[in-house]
């Protein structure tokens, strides 16, 4: 029997009751017994209509809360729960992929802004807030363009060309550097997707500066050799006296040019992280007084240079590397000196570290300059560098063969009173006298 039917037999058993009464109790009884059960069935009828109305304005929706029903109410009544029931499962199942989606996207690396039709911030996942400098609880809704105002992002997000990433310089909150990317999907919203390539972007500009350095610290020279060739073999008459003089400069040149690539491959030789140290015990004490022998070689007499070695102890480490670091350390001191002025070159044990260091009473350094010049080419007098045969590496490589020994590197100094350039090694590099006894005892 369908519904309909089944609705209506109340109704037509009503109706036939009622014709059966009309012929025993008179028509006004069989109305009056009709109107009676029909003003009862109106009256449940509304009192289910008013239980539903307050369902639905004041229940949390659930299928425990939908009230009882009788009759047909009854009836639409499970059908309602049955259909909260399903309706809710359907929600739960996707509100958990939602979050399973959000914490996906939270662990991501990159920044994933959800943009709707009109370029205003549906979600956007923590890094996305970091690197734009959004708050989503604040933010959304809001007009991307009114939190990442930039002319070059305006631009392209009003472009709409979706194949090219744009790089910003996020300059809101920190000084990042930005790839951002926009992916089009459903119905008009956009992924706006951010890449944090500040590193990227920072070697690529060492790279470029280095290429720049390199070449312009070869030109001088190559220029030099090259007006003194072209004046050679324009000259008719060799003139000895000349030739002689541009041979010894165009000798010059050479040498500062030899310095250069000697310095740029010992610094790349550094920097290259399969180019493990050959370790071996170190006499530092045997090092530091041929090192004295080539500071005086070099000094020629115009400086005082001492040697105060305090500590019989060895260090582990690379012979060549060390000597390098050490040699730059104590040639910077000579070349940065004035004639008639001080150096040392000291080796001691302090806290179990192995302390190496070079003190000189030179021209000293302005406290600004002393955070960059363990930067390749930096130099405060390039001038001066450059005529006493300065590649501007030299510290450099000391700062690599430092890490290389996780040792730390210190420089103080007084501009006009002189400078310290320390090295101070680990205790685990160090091996004492009583160790060199035991191993030499064990052997
Ligand atoms: P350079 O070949 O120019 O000496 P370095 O890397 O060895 O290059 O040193 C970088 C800069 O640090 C030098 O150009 C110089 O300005 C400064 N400097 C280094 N050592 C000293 C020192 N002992 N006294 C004063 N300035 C120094």
């Amino acid at each position: 029997m369908s519904g309909f039917w089944q609705r209506s037999i109340g109704l037509i058993s009503l109706i036939l009751f009622s014709a059966v009464l009309w012929p025993i109790f008179g028509a006004v009884y069989a109305l009056l017994f009709f109107s009676v059960v029909m003003l009862w069935s109106i009256i449940q009828h509304m009192r289910h209509i008013a239980k539903l109305e307050q369902w639905l304005q004041h229940s949390d929706h659930t299928a425990a809360s939908i009230p009882e029903g009788f009759g047909a109410w009854d009836d639409a009544f499970a059908h309602l729960a049955r259909y909260v029931r399903t309706h809710s499962q359907s929600r739960e199942q996707l509100s958990l992929a939602l979050q399973r989606m959000q914490r996906a996207t939270s662990a991501m690396p990159d920044g994933i802004v959800i943009l709707d039709e009109v370029d205003r911030i549906e979600w956007c996942n923590p890094v996305a807030e970091q690197h734009l400098g959004i708050k989503l609880d604040l933010d959304i809704d809001q007009q991307i363009i009114h939190l990442v105002r930039q002319v070059p992002f305006v631009e392209y997000l009003a472009a709409r060309k979706y194949s090219k990433p744009l790089i910003l310089n996020q300059t809101r909150h920190q000084k990042l550097v930005l790839l951002l990317q926009l992916v089009p999907y459903g119905y008009k919203q956009k992924l706006l997707i951010s890449r944090d390539i500040t590193r990227f972007e920072r070697l690529e500009t060492m790279r470029r500066d280095f290429i720049a350095n390199v070449s312009h610290e070869l030109r001088t020279p190559l220029t030099v050799i090259g007006g003194f060739l072209e004046t050679l073999s324009d000259e008719n008459d060799a003139n000895p006296k000349l030739n002689k003089r541009a041979l010894v400069l165009m000798s010059e040149q050479t040498v500062r040019m030899q310095h250069l690539v000697e310095d740029l491959l010992t610094l790349s030789r550094l920097e290259n992280a399969q180019n493990k140290i050959k370790e071996k015990e170190i006499d530092i004490s045997t090092m530091l007084h041929d090192l004295q022998m080539e500071a005086e070689s070099l000094s020629n007499g115009h400086h005082q240079i001492k040697l105060n070695i305090a500590t019989s102890s060895r260090l582990l480490g690379s012979d060549s590397e060390l000597h390098s670091a050490f040699s730059n350390l104590v040639s910077n001191a000579i070349r940065y000196t004035p004639e008639g002025g001080e150096i040392s070159i000291n080796w001691e044990i302090q806290d179990g570290r192995g302390l190496f260091y070079v003190q000189d009473s030179g021209i000293g350094i302005e406290p600004e300059h002393i955070p960059r010049l363990t930067e390749r080419f930096y130099r405060v007098d390039s001038s001066r560098s450059r005529e006493t045969g300065g590649t501007g590496l030299g510290l450099a490589i000391v700062k690599h063969v430092s890490n290389r020994h996780q040792a730390r590197f210190k420089i103080t100094s007084k501009a006009g009173k002189g400078s310290r350039f320390r090295i101070q090694f680990p205790a685990k590099r160090i091996i004492t006298p009583s160790d060199q006894t035991t191993q030499a005892v064990a052997k």
